[in-house]
């Protein structure tokens, strides 16, 4: 039997949390562990729960670093994040300035106040309670 990669989400320090996360960040952390164990890479979180962030503090958003990242992993694991959680997720490439060129200029989402490139992961907008219905 091969043994299971131990590629995982690490905290950025000890000011990340997860407590008070919702089902919908469990559903967001599952797939950024799977895809740790895929790329074989350790995924750091920067911003689980907060209080500064309204989708933060209701534990349905997650911030993984991009940092040292080629472009093409950036893509891919945006890409990938996208199609595996499906239409009830966002995933943006968050970014404080917009990049001139290169690969990421069409996905980036420019916020002035992110202090560095980041994905950002969380529950659509307006989309209420995660899962909608009970066994569904
Ligand atoms: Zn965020």
């Amino acid at each position: 039997m091969t043994s299971a990669s131990r590629h995982c989400i690490r905290l950025k320090d000890v000011t990340v949390t997860p407590a008070g996360l919702s089902p919908a960040g469990f559903r967001i952390l599952a797939a950024i562990d799977h895809l740790a164990q895929l790329f074989l890479i350790d995924m750091v979180a920067t911003s689980i729960v907060r209080a500064s962030s309204t989708v933060h503090q209701r534990g349905e958003a997650v911030d993984i670093s991009v940092r040292d990242w080629p472009e093409w992993r950036v893509m891919a694991v945006w890409t990938t994040l996208r199609s595996s959680l499906g239409t009830d997720f966002a995933v943006l490439y968050e970014v404080p300035a917009l990049p001139d060129q290169g690969i990421l200029r069409d996905i980036a989402y420019h916020n002035p106040s992110a202090t560095a490139p980041h994905l950002h992961i969380q529950l659509r907008k307006g989309f209420g309670v995660w899962p909608p219905h009970a066994n569904s």
